[in-house]
């Protein structure tokens, strides 16, 4: 938990702030005196019972002492309205009665008060109670506020993790995933199409010439161009279960799982294409070239017992004989 949140529950839990809601001005001032002397311990007073919620939610008392005998109000039915308000459901009611009579006394903890005493109570008595319930409810306020703040810093280190694991799982130059994020979306892939016996397909893609391309053009411009190539791999993958990345270097991979070889030639063909038509100027083979990239392919249904690295030799052959055909072309295994 950090500080910030700390600040939001410091609060003085020995302070207390009573509302007295009584029609009788006598009474107010009997319990004000009662109370002058009290260190900590601010006092209001409301004779208006209309205006109790009103007055309570502004000045947000730690208890309340409520009279029962009201003209025009019934006090238990004061008390079940605080207990309906949100501003003031957990705030401790004293009920002040006339009598000690049971049957008021039941009705009055069944309207949800927590105390109940006889006008008027003896000082000392009634100091002790309102402390009591005052300090009882500023814990409840502070644990409340504590498990908000908790609330938050854990939703907070979700937020946290979320950010870790996608930079974790991404490459830097081109935002595509990394060899690690690849390495891992391979195994998982190649055990469910082994599970399902799909067909799961891959495409190596290799920049032509780019050890050239750096060499005339420098390796800031050199980054520049990976991150084209990289977005045209990215846009070449439709399915959200297509995953682009970056295997190393200027070489990049895109997995295309539940993919026949007729739909992985369909995707590599288009993204030659793609590449070839963003006519990045380059000066291989030839003057007036443009970057071209070499795709090979393959596809497997897995076999059980095998391993994941077939499918991405079987790839990689595909991809050489695209490079020793002479580039720009896609190489089927
Ligand atoms: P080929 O057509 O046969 O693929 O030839 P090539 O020159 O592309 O292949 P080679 O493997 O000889 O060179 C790859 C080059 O890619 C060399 C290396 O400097 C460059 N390269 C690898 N990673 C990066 C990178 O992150 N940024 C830049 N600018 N260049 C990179
Ligand atoms: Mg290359
Ligand atoms: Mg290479």
């Amino acid at each position: 938990m950090n500080d910030l949140q700390l600040d939001d529950f410091k609060t003085d839990e020995n302070a207390a702030m009573v509302l007295l809601v009584d029609d009788q001005a006598m009474i107010g001032e009997a319990v004000r005196r009662g109370l002058a002397n009290e260190e900590n311990i601010d006092f209001h007073f409301c004779a208006d019972p209309h205006q109790a919620i009103a007055h309570a939610v502004r000045i947000k008392p730690t208890v309340i002492l409520q009279d029962l005998v009201m003209p025009g109000l019934d006090g238990l039915s004061l008390v079940r309205e605080y207990r309906n308000h949100p501003a003031t459901k957990d705030i401790p009611i004293i009920v002040l009665s006339t009598k000690e009579d049971p049957l008021i006394k039941s009705a009055a903890f069944a309207a949800g008060a927590n105390d109940y005493l006889v006008k008027l109570p003896d000082n000392i008595e009634l100091v002790a109670r309102i402390r009591y319930h005052s300090r009882s409810y500023m814990t409840l306020l502070q644990r409340d506020a504590a498990y908000r703040a908790l609330r938050v810093s854990q939703q907070q280190l979700l937020d946290t993790n979320l950010v870790l694991q996608r930079l974790m799982n991404s490459d830097g130059l081109t935002g595509l995933s990394n060899r690690r994020h690849f390495d891992e979306y391979m195994e998982l892939e190649w055990r469910r199409s082994l599970r399902e016996q799909s067909q799961l397909s891959l495409l190596m893609i290799d920049v032509d010439y780019f050890k050239a391309y750096n060499d005339s053009f420098g390796h800031l411009e050199g980054d520049e161009a990976l991150r084209k190539v990289a977005a045209a791999i990215k846009d070449a993958g439709s399915r959200p279960s297509d995953l682009p990345a970056r295997y190393g270097g200027e070489e990049f991979s895109l997995v295309l799982p539940n993919t026949s070889p007729g739909g992985a030639r369909l995707v590599a063909e288009k993204l030659r294409q793609t590449v070839a038509a963003l006519k990045i100027p380059h000066n291989s083979p030839g003057e007036g070239s443009s970057l071209t990239v070499s795709i090979g392919l393959s596809t497997i249904i897995p076999k059980a017992g095998s391993n994941c690295r077939e499918l991405i030799s079987a790839a990689d052959k595909g991809l050489y004989s695209a490079k020793k055909n002479g580039r720009n072309q896609v190489g089927v295994a």
